[in-house]
């Protein structure tokens, strides 16, 4: 049964391309993004370049907001987790929502505060904040602070007392749960960095000391069980076993847990392998999963939070490459080089992500051979796409679009073997705006200084 599932995906799989939002093929067999030809592109802001459809992240953003629209006395809020896909112009974007933004770092806060984004609406997470980062947090007003561990708890009622400042805060929790995804990225189960474990006590106590924080207002409690998510059980799982609990602290502590937080990790379609549900069904099974709970133990309903980022930027993103070097090796394989790789996505060396691709100046012949693609820097496992079809026609020069790059593509890109980082571009309605200048051989040195010479020998 199972077998026959998968020759039907392959068949299917063969013969038509995995197109996201706006992308269309041009008559002259031109893959197009929101209406701009996109080797029009690769040639005006060059290779690698990262393409962003921005008509599909504001669909994506309205399924989440309509889908909660629709439970009329419900509290909610949706907010971006910024670590997917952080420039000025996202967080500008996002803003237009009206959505919440999840930063982890001090630069991530710094670029929301410098896009303009509201403070209040600014949702602080990370397992190691420092004081730094919780100081210009603390300047900025941020709406609230999402407490990993004991020795967060302490400093920031610490920094709070000393700046006779008040802080709203959730307590990140561990309810035990593992999400239906691969390993490396899951986070909901017991064995993880990240937040206080429900079943050994360290919630509990997490909970009373925040009570006790004279400066820490204490408004519920939030879970990440993973990402790239296919199924809803494990959400309505993780709400459960933490319901379970609020009970047990109302009676207790006479706490109210107002807000639960879900997290992320909506699933995404990478390749005609994944699966993802429609968004609205991931919401649908967590409000009915929190509503009934709160009705079952008495409790008063909670707003709900989720902090979508994949399924927010994830399908909108393309990159373009160019096509290099090609080797093939007789019996074994063809690997075919494009002008980036794992400086640029790190994914399928990090966590074997799977990608699909598409020959953007020859999207209407017919993908007749399995490639291996490559990319150029100095590591066998820099390989992008293990098995790809392309037309046999693909040669040097060509233009490879890799689709699904939206989510931590640029936001993970590093500067392995001194590649500059790619541009990015948003487009819309065939206009294509630069939002990330490439940059440049001195912006790769800009920070180096010379070494020092001494007299000596
Ligand atoms: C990464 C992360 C998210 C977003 O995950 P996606 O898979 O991109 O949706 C949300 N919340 C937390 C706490 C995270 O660490």
């Amino acid at each position: 049964m199972h077998f026959h599932k998968k020759a039907e995906r392959e068949r299917i799989g063969k013969g038509r391309l995995l197109l996201h939002g706006t992308q269309t093929v041009s008559s002259e067999g031109h893959l197009v993004i929101g209406g701009v030809d996109a080797v029009e592109l690769a040639h005006e802001f060059g290779t690698p370049l990262y393409v962003y459809d921005t008509a599909l992240i504001r669909e994506r953003i309205r399924q989440f907001k309509t889908a909660f629209a629709a439970y009329k006395e419900l509290e909610w809020q949706v907010a971006y987790a910024s670590k997917a896909f952080s420039t000025i112009a996202m967080i500008q974007l996002v803003n237009e929502f009206g959505l919440s933004l999840d930063v982890v770092s001090g630069g991530e806060l710094y670029t929301a505060l410098k896009a303009g984004f509201p403070a209040e609406n600014i949702h602080f997470h990370g397992n190691n904040k420092s004081d730094d980062e919780l100081v210009l947090a603390l300047d900025a007003k941020i709406g609230i602070d999402i407490v990993d561990n004991f020795y967060e708890l302490e400093r920031l009622e610490e920094l709070c007392a000393s700046r006779d400042q008040k802080m709203e805060i959730l307590l990140r929790v561990t309810p035990g749960v593992e999400a239906h995804t691969h390993e490396f990225i899951m986070t909901g189960h017991d064995d993880t960095k990240f937040g206080f474990n429900l079943d050994n006590g360290m919630a509990d106590r997490a909970v009373l000391l925040a009570l006790k924080a004279p400066h820490l207002i204490l408004k519920g409690v939030h879970c990440h069980i993973g990402s790239q998510i296919f199924e809803t059980e494990g959400f309505v799982r993780a709400i459960r076993i933490i319901f379970s609990y609020a009970e047990k602290w109302k009676d207790a502590y006479g706490f109210t847990m107002r807000v639960l937080n879900v997290g992320g990790g909506f699933g995404i379609k990478y390749t005609e392998e994944d699966l993802p549900l429609p968004l609205s069904k991931y919401i649908d099974s967590i409000v009915a999963a929190v509503c009934e709970e709160s009705r079952a133990r008495s409790l008063s309903i909670p707003a709900i939070w989720i902090e979508p980022g994949r399924s927010i930027i994830g399908e909108s993103g393309t990159t373009l490459y160019t096509v290099g070097a090609s080797k093939n090796i007789p019996g074994i394989r063809k690997y075919v080089a494009v002008d980036g790789g794992m400086a640029d996505n790190i994914r399928p060396a990090l966590y074997q992500a799977h990608y699909a691709a598409i020959c953007a100046n020859r999207a209407k012949d017919v993908a007749d051979q399995s490639v291996t693609i490559a990319g150029k820097c100095c590591e066998n496992g820099d390989v992008l796409i293990k098995e790809s079809r392309l037309p046999e026609s693909c040669r040097s020069g060509d233009i490879l679009a890799v689709l699904c790059t939206g989510a931590y593509g640029y936001s993970m890109a590093s500067h392995y073997n001194r590649l500059p980082n790619p541009a990015v571009v948003f487009v819309e309605n065939g206009e294509a705006d630069l939002v990330v200048r490439r940059e440049t051989y001195d912006d790769l040195i800009s920070n180096d200084l010379p070494l020092k010479t001494y007299s000596a020998h």
